[in-house]
């Protein structure tokens, strides 16, 4: 512990996970600092609907620095390492611009850590796909996938373009037919049959979608009757669904699909999931062996410390798509990053209590709990897919679907502000149609 009375306490990543701890901590008894690259936290659900112009980019994230929470301390920095005994981070500054100064280091203490760095996409080492494709994690990803459609459309509607062309510049391949990927395409897709058609009589009927996926079928979490019946209604609307596809490498005009061959593309977006950051391969703490490599916890969300057997790193957190507790195979969801998060909140906050007299000691008495929701995706055309909760229940579709999703999306928005502002767009979309040429 420092001189200062209170307790110093570091929080890893600004995504769902890092900010909702930095949102709800009490400052009054911790000092609080969060280190990240990023300065805000993508709302993820929200950035189909931000890429399509169902309202303004600045409603899908949040900034981690606010005037009502200004004893936050935050540094933009990338963590390189963690030296769990004399309780440091190693620091370097992350700006992309200015990539020189990654290399003025510099170490935090800390008294409690929260790691939070979360995870990033995972491209199977495919050939070309770092390069070329377009990654939906973060607010700017969204950005240029509207610009990268606009772009195309601009081309393709060039006099000097042949429709033969157009129809290549103008085919969407998305890989990975997952809910991020499907949600995109049905976005896209409502994009294309309304106001793209209007804006670009010329060519908008030389777009087309793929989706592209290695497993058999797509919302693969979902059971049999629901993901065949979003296949089917996708597919009605011509966007193409091809499974068990294996794309084998990427350039800058094509995918090379195994048994098929090159086939041409305007716009690429990768959505296959996730891959741990390099963070968690330097530092001395226990990963998964399956699957995804997280970092393991106990169930009170505590890092196990692998030199010591059964043993925990003294006042280390982890949680969020980087870790697991050991044992439950918990999904990488905002939903689960959330209410661990809350559960660290909650026991920090009863912690500093009792440690100042004023409560019982029962802060991480009580083990994480996860209460999970109902799985929802949009499938495009105002329907979608709900899970059914429980052994009996057998999920829903349709309208009710598609409204479930929509006011779900909007509570995803953790800020008031910012949902009346996007409820608002809506309406004013509804009734005026989209701006999107202007966006
Ligand atoms: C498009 C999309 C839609 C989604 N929709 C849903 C949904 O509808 N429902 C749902 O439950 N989940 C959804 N998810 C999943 C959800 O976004 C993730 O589970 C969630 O972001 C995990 O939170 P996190 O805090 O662990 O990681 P992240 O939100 O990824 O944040 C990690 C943070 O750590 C930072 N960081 C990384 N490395 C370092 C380092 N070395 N040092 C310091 N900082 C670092 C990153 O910059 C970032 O700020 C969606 C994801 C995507 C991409």
């Amino acid at each position: 512990m420092t001189t200062s009375s209170k307790p110093r306490l570091v929080v890893i990543g600004s995504g769902w996970a890092g900010f909702y701890l930095a949102e709800n901590i009490d400052l009054n008894a911790y000092s609080v600092t969060v280190i990240s690259p990023r300065r805000t936290s993508a709302y993820t659900p929200l950035l189909a609907s931000a890429a399509v112009g169902l309202f303004n980019f600045y409603l899908a994230e949040e900034p981690v620095r606010s005037k009502s929470r200004c004893a936050l301390r935050f540094i933009k920095a990338n963590v390189l390492d963690i030296n769990f005994p004399t309780k440091t981070c190693r620091c370097a500054p992350a700006f992309d611009e200015d990539p020189q100064l990654a290399q003025d280091e510099f170490d935090v203490d800390y008294d409690y850590l929260v790691i939070a760095p979360g995870c990033q996409p995972n491209t199977f080492g495919t050939p070309g796909v770092a390069e070329h494709a377009i990654f939906i994690k973060n607010v700017s990803d969204a950005m240029k996938v509207r610009k990268t459609m606009f772009d195309l459309l601009e081309k393709a509607s060039l006099p000097n373009v042949s429709a033969a062309r157009a129809k290549e510049l103008l085919h969407i391949a998305i890989v990975g037919g997952g809910p991020t990927g499907i949600e995109l395409t049905a976005e896209l897709d409502d994009l294309c049959q309304d106001e793209l058609r209007h804006i670009y009589p010329q060519v908008a009927e030389h777009v087309s979608i793929s989706i592209y996926d290695v497993a058999p079928h797509i919302l693969s979490a979902y059971d049999n009757k629901l993901h065949e019946y979003a296949t089917s209604q996708l597919q009605k609307r011509h966007i193409d669904i091809a499974p068990n596809t294996r794309i084998e490498k990427v350039d800058g005009q094509a995918l090379y699909i195994k048994d098929k061959g090159r086939v041409p593309y305007g716009m690429l977006i990768w959505a296959t999931g996730n891959k741990n950051v390099a963070l968690l391969e330097r530092i001395d703490v226990k990963l998964s062996e399956k699957g995804l490599k997280r970092i393991l916890t106990d169930d009170r969300l505590r890092v196990f410390n692998p030199g010591k057997e059964g043993g925990v790193h003294d006042g280390v957190f982890a949680l969020g798509d980087a870790a697991d507790i050991e044992g439950a195979s918990l999904p990488t969801t905002a939903e689960v990053a959330v209410q661990k998060a809350e559960y660290l909140v909650r026991n920090f906050n009863e912690l500093a209590k009792s440690s100042d007299g004023a409560g019982t000691v029962s802060a991480f008495t009580q083990p994480f709990k996860y209460s999970q929701k109902q799985l929802v995706s949009y499938i495009g055309a105002h329907d979608g897919v709900i899970a059914g909760k429980g052994p009996n229940s057998e999920g829903w579709t349709g309208r009710s679907a598609w409204l479930a999703w929509r006011s779900g999306s909007l509570m995803w928005n953790r800020n008031w502000r910012s949902r009346v502002m996007i409820a608002l767009t809506w309406i004013l979309n509804r009734v005026f149609g989209k701006e999107i040429a202007r966006m």
